[in-house]
C-alpha cells in the first residue's frame, strides 16, 4: 500500500497515520515530524525549516521533496505519507518520482472536518516534554493541569499551534493543499473520511475507506 493522507491541521492525520501504519505494516513518513526532529537536533535542514514553520508557512519544495524521496527509498514495503504533498508542485514531483519507480499511489485518504472543530482540537493539543505522550486538554483534561498523567512531566504546546500561526496554517491549507483533493479525485484515488468524530470512529472510517474494516479478523484479539 502506498497512501497519502490529506487534511487540514487538526484533522488528526498524525494520530490516524500512526495507527494505520502499525496495522498495515507501513512506513509512516510524516514531513512535519521530520522537520521538527531536524529543528530539535539543530541540523542544517532544521535551521532552514524553522523560519518557515514558525510563521506557519510551507518549507520550500526542493528541500521538502528531497527529504521525502529519501524516505520513500527506505520504505520498499509500502508507506503512508502524512503531511506531504502540501501543494500542487509537490504532488506533481511525487507523481513523477513514482512514475520512475513504476509504483504509483494506491489511495489518497482525505480526513475532512469543519474548521471550527479543527481549531478547537489544535487549541487543546499538548505533548509531554518528558515521555512525548500526546494530550488534548480541551477534550480530556489531565488530572493535574499541564502535567502528564503517565509520567508527571510538563505538557508543552507546539510553537506553531499558537493562535496566529494556526490561522496562517489554515490559510495555507485552503490556498495550497485543498486543490489537491480535485487533483487526486481526477486520478480516481481520493477517499474522503469524516474526521470530526472520536479517534476510534475516525480510525474505523479510515480503515473502511482502505477496504479493511476494523472488525476484520486480524484486528480482533486472538482466541486463547
Ligand atoms: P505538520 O506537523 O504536518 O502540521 O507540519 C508542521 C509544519 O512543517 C508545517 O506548517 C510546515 O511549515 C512544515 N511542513 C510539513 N510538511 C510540509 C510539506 N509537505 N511542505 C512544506 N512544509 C511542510
Amino acid at each position: 500500500m502506498r497512501i497519502v493522507l490529506l487534511g487540514p491541521p487538526g484533522a488528526g492525520k498524525g494520530t490516524q497515520a500512526k495507527r494505520l501504519a502499525a496495522r498495515h505494516g507501513l512506513a509512516h513518513i510524516a514531513t512535519g515530524d521530520l522537520f521538527r526532529r531536524n529543528v530539535q537536533e539543530e541540523t542544517e535542514l532544521g535551521t532552514i525549516a524553522r523560519s518557515y514553520m514558525d510563521r506557519g508557512d510551507l518549507v520550500p519544495d526542493d528541500v521538502t521533496v528531497a527529504m521525502v524521496v529519501r524516505g520513500l527509498e527506505l520504505a520498499p514495503r509500502g508507506y503512508l505519507l502524512d503531511g506531504f504533498p502540501r501543494n500542487m508542485a509537490q504532488a506533481e514531483a511525487l507523481e513523477s518520482e513514482l512514475e520512475t519507480t513504476g509504483r504509483p499511489l494506491t489511495a489518497v485518504l482525505a480526513l475532512l472536518l469543519p474548521e471550527e472543530v479543527a481549531v478547537k482540537r489544535i487549541a487543546g493539543r499538548r505533548t509531554c516534554r518528558s515521555c512525548q505522550r500526546p494530550y488534548n486538554v480541551e477534550l480530556e483534561p489531565t488530572a493535574v493541569p499541564d502535567t502528564c498523567d503517565a509520567c508527571g512531566g510538563p505538557l508543552v504546546q507546539r510553537a506553531d499551534d499558537a493562535v496566529d500561526v494556526v490561522r496562517r496554517r489554515l490559510e495555507v491549507y485552503r490556498e495550497s493543499t485543498e486543490p489537491l483533493l480535485d487533483f487526486y479525485d481526477r486520478r480516481g484515488l481520493l477517499r474522503v473520511v469524516d474526521a470530526a468524530g472520536t479517534e476510534d470512529q475516525v480510525f474505523e472510517l479510515a480503515s473502511r475507506a482502505l477496504g479493511h474494516p476494523v472488525g476484520d479478523a486480524e484486528e480482533r484479539p486472538a482466541l486463547r
